[in-house]
């Protein structure tokens, strides 16, 4: 019985200035810690037959699979607004693995050793954030949000130093694609007409072959770029998670979620919610993620200009008209998504006022974001007192009488809420717990974390510790980039 590896390297056929070929780094002794078996056969790969010390071999890149083609991509980015080249610095793709079906994915080893872009950093990755982005990206594939997935997390047996002296581990990343809006910029900043046009049809033949006979095919792949990047960040909003550092090198092309440094989930409502100790003026708070997704997307708007039309001045008009839509479509789609939330058919010109009035009174109450709508529900949650309020009481009898008003029956719309409305997120002091015990060996507590988020939108009423918010407020729960 073989595993199953079925390579197909496309991005390693691309010219040299797209990469730089690189193994990953072997290290001491590694120790396989937690292995995805549902995402194993997602990808059809077979691992039953591999023992526990070849699996840790495997995943920490000691040994490589066969036809895999191991590389560092190149790639740009502005973070905080500042441009700067960067690339793969602590990453290999070890290439793309097809399923039966053909499907491709790529399969990335974050925290691998150095890389020709590794800029003085030491191209290692610690355990705890690692162990974070494995069962952050996993609830976020059950919360039914595009992402990048995790397959793997290896403990390398090494140190690495950092603040204080950390555990070493590497992370098995499978992404649709790695290709980010950074990737355009690095290659438009090079200023190589011809290069920007192979990234350009590669791009398209790997995500987005329905427009491959477009006739203004860069304007469409803008146009499909911010029709994924609204949606994503729609969904974003809906369960209260926080990126922490869209950097533009962390807008996958593919419209997955990507990048787990500093995110985590709102638990208080507070639109001005941030997490990351770096991010010291809010840029990448809560509110600010829809500005923040349609400035990425102006500065993939602006790589793609020289390919848009030869007329400068009319690439420009048209690429601006794409994107001064996306206040309007966001708008249309937030307010769809919060009718979902509450259960609403139809439209209603008093829409908007009815989720604001109830969004400013979560706000000024100082209420759990994921739990209202669970107690709009119906539904059981600890610490229910903040909803015997007046206010309250007078919104949500206007809420029910809109509930009715396109005669939909209550059953409806409770499935539309189910479906929309987690049960449970991966609460932030649960997170830590989680890691405190397995940074000491002890796993279980990650384990059962990771069984409950399998299933975010249905918990039993034996679970209703992990719903509930820290006893202590959030506001001073504080995300590292992890690096
Ligand atoms: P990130 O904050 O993970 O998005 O990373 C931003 C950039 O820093 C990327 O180019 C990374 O590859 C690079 N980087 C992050 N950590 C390290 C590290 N330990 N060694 C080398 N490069 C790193
Ligand atoms: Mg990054």
């Amino acid at each position: 019985m073989t595993i199953g590896w079925h390579f197909d390297n496309s991005y390693s056929k691309l010219p040299k200035i797209f990469k730089e070929d690189i193994n990953p780094a072997p290290v001491n002794s590694p120790k396989i810690l937690i292995f995805n078996k549902d995402l194993a056969k997602k990808l059809d790969l077979d691992f039953s037959n591999v023992s526990k010390d070849n699996l840790s071999k495997i995943f920490s890149g000691n040994i490589l699979p066969e036809g895999s083609n191991s590389l560092a991509q190149a790639y740009a980015g502005h973070q905080f607004g500042h441009f700067t080249m960067l690339g793969d610095g602590r990453a290999v793709l070890i290439g793309e693995h097809l399923t039966k079906k053909s499907e491709r994915f790529d399969i990335q080893f974050k925290g691998s050793g150095k890389t020709p872009y590794s800029r003085g950093g030491d191209g290692r990755a610690v355990l705890g954030p690692m162990l974070r982005e494995y069962i952050i990206s996993e609830a976020m594939y059950s919360l039914k949000i595009p992402t990048t997935r995790s397959l793997a997390v290896v403990k390398t047996g090494e140190n690495v130093v950092r603040e204080q002296i950390s555990k070493g581990a590497i992370l098995t990343r499978v992404a649709l694609g790695h290709l980010r809006v950074g990737t355009f910029q690095y290659i438009a900043a090079k200023q190589n007409i011809s290069d920007l046009e192979i990234l350009i049809n590669y791009t398209i033949e790997k995500y987005y072959p329905n427009i491959k006979t477009s006739k203004n095919k860069s304007l469409d792949l803008l146009n499909v770029l911010i029709e994924k990047q609204t949606q994503l960040v729609i969904n974003w909003m809906r369960v209260g998670f926080i990126h922490g550092v869209m950097n533009t090198d962390n807008m996958s092309i593919s419209g997955e979620t990507i990048d787990y440094g500093p995110c985590a989930f709102m638990d208080t409502y507070d639109p001005k919610t941030v997490f990351s100790s770096i991010d010291q003026l809010g840029r990448y708070a809560y509110e600010n993620q829809p500005k923040i997704t349609k400035w990425n997307l102006t500065r993939f708007a602006e790589c793609l200009i020289p390919l848009i039309s030869k007329n400068e001045d009319e690439a420009i008009k048209l690429a601006t008209e794409a994107l001064d839509k996306f206040e309007k479509n966001y708008e249309t789609k937030w307010l769809n998504m919060m009718r979902d939330k509450l259960g609403l058919y139809g439209q209603d010109k008093e829409d908007k006022n009815l989720i604001m009035e109830l969004l400013d009174w979560m706000q000024k109450n100082k209420v759990d974001y994921t739990n209202t709508f669970i107690f709009l529900m119906n539904k059981i949650i600890k610490n229910s007192e903040a909803y015997k309020d007046t206010d309250f009481d007078l919104w949500k009898i206007k809420w029910e009488k809109r509930l009715t008003l396109f005669g939909n029956s209550h059953n409806k719309s409770m499935e539309l809420m189910n479906s929309s409305n987690p049960m449970v997120i991966p609460r932030n002091h649960k997170i830590e717990e989680a890691l405190s015990l397995a940074s000491n060996g002890d796993l279980t507590l990650f384990n059962k974390l990771i069984e409950i988020l399998k299933n975010p939108y249905l918990v039993s009423d034996n679970d209703l510790e992990f719903m509930c918010p820290s006893l202590h407020s959030d506001k001073k729960y504080q995300t590292f980039c992890g690096t």
